[in-house]
């Protein structure tokens, strides 16, 4: 393709937060370009996935649960736009071990957030849902009106509702531009030169690939391994609303009920080894598949022996704490990074792609905690 016209803004990577940042910017009428080497929240994308969980209970970091909220909504407002069932209301139940510290702050942010929420004992938990093992833990905090996204899809129906604003999509991969000050033109590999007046670079965990120098050592990816179980013939225990979205925050461990008939999902939230994006295997472990029934038999009694019936391999792109990147480029001001999802960024989509556009037209006020400066090279997670 030879070389275009004028844009605006170049928005490379079309995961949920390069998606939700073009809609925004598409939105204000600008002209809006959009590359990804792929497609949008493809396979081997951190938004690739078929279901994330949105949930507002964030312990003490209100900004993450505001920004919950603020999601949540335009979530449901695109889902009514494109007609698709993008987000269930499944419930989100956040459990905690003897020290329920973590439960104690979300409770109290909920609360001053206006989130309608319960809280219940183990003996209550075991009796609302005696098809789950609640050994170890002392309280769960029960959010109704959460539940879970429609990951790829819901990434691609931004997709179509920006392009319907007039945003332009392309597969194309973007060379990183060289050189310091302010850049014009943006090279791709097999496709020719853009320009535009400003440039997001919303690369998920290639964000390290792109920036060697200047991310290589601020973001992680790591190897994260999800299981579906499937359920016994005919039983509703293990779909909505009889289980709801739950996370032992105790055991790192976080699932949801049976979504489209795919079956129990269920993942490890701890790190795994740190991998590239491009070439890690996407066939998961024996370890991690007997880890994974081990796990499932325990928590999960009446599921000791169901087949795992599919299997995903991903990667968190995770900051040095947990906190989102979104900051110009300390020596390109028109470069604009957006990543450092962490593992919990995808329900933020919308309120990311608001606060990024508004920057990006001069507006609104830096969040110091999304800073490039505040980003370590060691990793030392606070944000969950
Ligand atoms: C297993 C797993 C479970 C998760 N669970 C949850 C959850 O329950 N709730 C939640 O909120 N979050 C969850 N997350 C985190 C969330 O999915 C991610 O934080 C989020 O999807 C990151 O989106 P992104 O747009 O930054 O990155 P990506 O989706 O990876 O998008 C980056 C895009 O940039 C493109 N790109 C990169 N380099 C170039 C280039 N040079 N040229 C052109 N294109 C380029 C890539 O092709 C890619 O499409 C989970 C993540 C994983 C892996």
């Amino acid at each position: 393709m030879a070389e275009s016209s004028t844009y605006d803004v170049a928005v490379v990577g079309a995961g949920v937060f390069g998606s939700w940042t073009a809609w925004h910017l598409a939105k204000r009428k600008l002209k809006v370009l959009v590359l990804d080497a792929y497609g949008a929240a493809h396979a081997r994308a951190s938004s690739g996935g078929e279901t994330r969980i949105i949930r507002m209970s964030y312990a003490a970091d209100e900004i993450y649960t505001r920004w919950s909220q603020q999601s949540l909504t335009q979530w449901k407002e695109l889902s009514a736009a494109c007609s698709q069932p993008l987000f269930q209301q499944t419930g989100v139940l956040w459990l905690e071990g003897p020290d329920d510290l973590r439960l104690r702050e979300s409770q109290a942010t909920i609360e001053r957030c206006g989130i309608p929420h319960e809280v219940m004992d183990n003996a209550a938990l075991t009796k609302r849902y005696p098809q789950v093992n609640f050994d170890g833990v002392s309280r769960g905090l029960l959010e109704p009106g959460s539940g879970v996204l429609l990951a790829h899809r819901a990434v691609q129906s931004v997709m179509e509702e920006a392009k319907k604003k007039h945003a332009e999509f392309l597969i194309a991969h973007a060379i990183t531009p060289d050189g310091g000050g302010t850049i014009s033109k943006l090279a791709t590999s097999h496709c020719g030169a853009f320009s535009a007046g400003q440039f997001v670079f919303a690369c998920g965990p290639w964000l390290g690939k792109v920036f060697p120098e200047l991310l290589g050592q601020r973001i992680f990816p790591t190897r994260q391994e999800v299981f579906f179980f499937g359920t016994p013939a005919g039983d509703a225990r293990f779909a909505p609303p009889a289980l709801p979205t739950w996370l032992f925050n105790n055991d790192e461990v976080y699932g949801m009920p049976d979504i489209e008939s795919r079956g129990l999902k269920m993942a490890r939230d701890a790190h795994g080894e740190r991998v590239d994006p491009d070439t890690q295997s996407r066939i998961v472990s024996a370890e991690g598949a007997e880890w994974a029934r081990k796990y499932v038999g325990r928590r999960f009694p009446p599921l000791k022996d169901a087949p795992i019936v599919e299997t995903r391999v991903c990667q968190y792109e995770n900051t040095s704490n947990g906190d989102f990147l979104i900051d110009r480029h300390p020596e390109m001001p028109n470069v604009w990074l957006a990543g450092g999802g962490s593992g919990h960024g995808f329900k933020h989509g919308p309120a990311l792609g608001e606060y990024l556009a508004a920057r990006i037209c001069g507006e609104g006020k830096a969040e110091p905690r999304f800073s490039l400066a505040s980003k370590a090279t060691k990793q030392k997670r606070a944000v969950f």
